[in-house]
């Protein structure tokens, strides 16, 4: 059996920076990150846009207190405001860390890291590498990382979390490249597995996006907290649903709709494009669904709106977002320069997760703790979001939380001693469970259900949502899930076998989807990102809380936790 001190599963920006911290504080530690990708292939290093932070390099008037009140305003008043008030005050000290580790930050004509406007953010607060934010955050990381003494084990997929008794012990992993699989046991694991855009059809995510850590840790019997929460990005690129920063809406690009109209003005005239995501991608639907949407030959009534940065100039475009421009040169054939984009929303991020604490502890209940057991970054809830999350916090939360996770967990394993683990039991049920797979006679190809599934979530789960509508979804969900006992596998082989994997992720990306609908079906009311058409009013007296879903193959039992208010009283939300 492999051992470790410290077992971190995810090669993002969370699991780096928290590896980066446990080594920080104790070289002695033996600490191993596990990946199904090579790190520096995780979803972070796609991340565009930038990083929020109160430098005040750009906007001396910023205050933590501001970003702290855009944060919970964003959130819907959802957001836990002790998590909240860690993360801005924490954020220009991570950032410098990060410069000094290496990070190469664009900069403003004095030389200071240079800070652009995002939507939500009341003060031009959000630092960039252009708009390739992530690479340039994560690749100095995992080079930090090299040379620290951190175990990788890139391409191996974590099967199965060990938990017993409330603590937990280690993981089941499979290794992609020869299919053998192993069992390690730790002092203390940790999930920085990220999110689960793969559970849409549509989605800004990559295909590692799959939802494991989030699935692994209900199955294992643990709760998952508001997981009704599923933020779409206003600005998918048109059909492909690969994002367009919102740094190009933050360096000042217009939306349109048929009419040449900036719709914007009708659903947020003080913010106009840089209104939250929530009221930015409800706004794009109202406005398609009412035949002010665009047709691929440009006449009304089509199913995209435009993104127009004709106005901004070739010198501004090419020097602040090139990264968007290519995309949309590459992916569609449009030149940005002369032309407007076509987009829509796409899906783009989890604000629910397994919930944690501020040191990154994993909740079993409202009240409870589970031992040994930690996670940050998009996978967790630590709910510094809520129902909404404003763009630039995400890189944020994850290295803020990814840095107090690390060092949570290195004092915690101090004295603590390795836990006894039946590894024959949990190898020979791994075993079967892929030899399982391997020779079942199935009727069903993985990509059939998964398809059918992706379609079912964005049209029964999407944007907008109503009883009804959600209910047949789960009858369908359900109807899938019972099929998908009965996939075949037309690799049989143990090299490479990335079939195994899709049918790994595959229950992964069901047990999230039904915990996702549990959850929105019984939130009857619209708070940020959940819009029910049925219940479209806020309703603090029965909602002002969180959502913890407890799954199980019967069926999903839902339970609250309440939200820690200390700075911002509840108000409507209106930009
Ligand atoms: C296109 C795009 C642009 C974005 N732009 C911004 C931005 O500008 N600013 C911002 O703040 N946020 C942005 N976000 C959001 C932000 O990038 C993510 O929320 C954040 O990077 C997530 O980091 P993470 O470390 O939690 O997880 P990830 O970076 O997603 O990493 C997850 C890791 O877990 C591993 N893993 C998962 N499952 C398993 C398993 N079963 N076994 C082994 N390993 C596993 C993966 O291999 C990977 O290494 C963007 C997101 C996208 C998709």
């Amino acid at each position: 059996m492999l051992e470790h001190d410290v077992i971190i599963v995810g090669g993002g920006l969370a699991g780096c920076r928290a590896a980066l911290e446990i080594t920080r504080t104790d070289p002695s530690l033996k600490v191993a990150v596990v990946a199904k990708t090579h790190p520096i292939r995780s979803h972070s290093v796609a991340a565009q846009g930038g990083i929020a932070a109160t430098l005040k390099n750009v906007d001396s008037n910023d205050t933590w207190e501001a970003h702290a009140f855009d944060t919970v305003k964003g959130s819907d008043y959802l957001a836990d405001q002790d998590a909240v008030e860690v993360l801005v005050r924490e954020a220009p000290d991570v950032v410098i860390d990060l410069e000094h580790m290496g990070v190469l930050f664009s900069r403003s004509p004095d030389g200071r890291i240079a800070q652009r406007a995002f939507g939500g953010h009341s003060h031009n607060r959000t630092c960039y590498a252009a708009d390739k934010t992530g690479h340039a955050i994560l690749h100095e990381l995992v080079n930090n990382l090299r040379r620290s003494g951190v175990q990788i084990y890139e391409e191996w997929y974590v099967m199965r979390l060990i938990l017993e008794d409330n603590q937990a012990k280690g993981l089941v992993m499979y290794h992609i490249l020869d299919g053998h699989i192993e069992v390690l046991r730790a002092k203390a694991v940790m999930f920085a597995t990220g999110g689960y855009g793969r559970v849409y059809s549509t989605t800004s995510n990559d295909y590692a996006s799959t939802g494991d850590g989030l699935a692994m840790t209900a199955l294992a019997g643990l709760p998952l907290e508001d997981m009704e929460f599923v933020q779409f990005h206003p600005t998918g690129l048109y059909p492909v649903g690969v994002l367009i920063s919102e740094a190009v809406r933050g360096e000042g690009a217009y939306l349109i709709n048929a009419e040449g109209e900036r719709f914007m003005e009708r659903y947020a005239p003080s913010r106009m494009e840089l209104a939250p995501r929530d009221i930015t991608s409800r706004a794009i639907v109202y406005e398609i669904r009412a035949g002010r949407g665009v047709n691929i030959n440009g006449s009304a009534g089509g199913p995209f709106v435009y993104l127009d940065l004709r106005h901004m100039g070739r010198e501004k475009i090419m020097s602040r977002i090139p990264f968007c421009w290519e995309e949309a040169h590459r992916l569609v054939g449009v030149d940005a320069v002369t032309q407007p984009m076509p987009v829509r929303p796409t899906n783009h991020y989890c604000m629910g997760g397994i919930p944690v604490n501020t040191d990154g502890r994993v909740r079993s209940s409202g009240e409870n703790l589970v031992e040994a057991f930690f996670a940050a970054g998009e996978t967790s809830c630590v709910s510094v979001h809520g129902a909404n999350r404003l763009g630039s916090n995400s890189l944020l939360e994850c290295v803020v939380y990814g840095r107090r996770t690390g060092a949570a967990i290195a004092q915690y394993v101090q004295n603590r001693k390795l836990p006894n683990v039946d590894e024959q039991r949990y190898l020979k049920e791994a075993q079967q469970q892929v030899q399982g797979l391997l020779e079942q006679k199935g009727e069903y190809r993985i990509q059939e259900i998964r398809g059918s599934f992706q379609e079912t979530m964005t049209e029964y789960c999407g944007v907008f949502r109503t009883q009804e509508i959600m209910e047949e979804g789960w009858r369908i969900i359900q109807d899938l899930q019972e099929k998908s006992s009965r996939i075949y596998l037309d690799d049989k082989g143990s090299c490479w076998n990335t079939e195994v994997v899709e049918a790994l992720e595959m229950r992964s990306l069901i047990v999230v989807g039904k915990i996702i609908l549990a959850s929105a079906l019984n939130r009857q009311e619209s708070r940020g990102a959940h819009f029910r058409e049925d219940f479209p009013q806020r309703d603090d007296s029965k909602f002002l809380r969180h959502t913890m879903a407890y799954y199980s193959p019967a069926g999903i039992d839902i339970d609250y936790r309440p939200v820690a208010i200390s700075m911002f009283q509840p108000q409507e939300r209106k930009y």
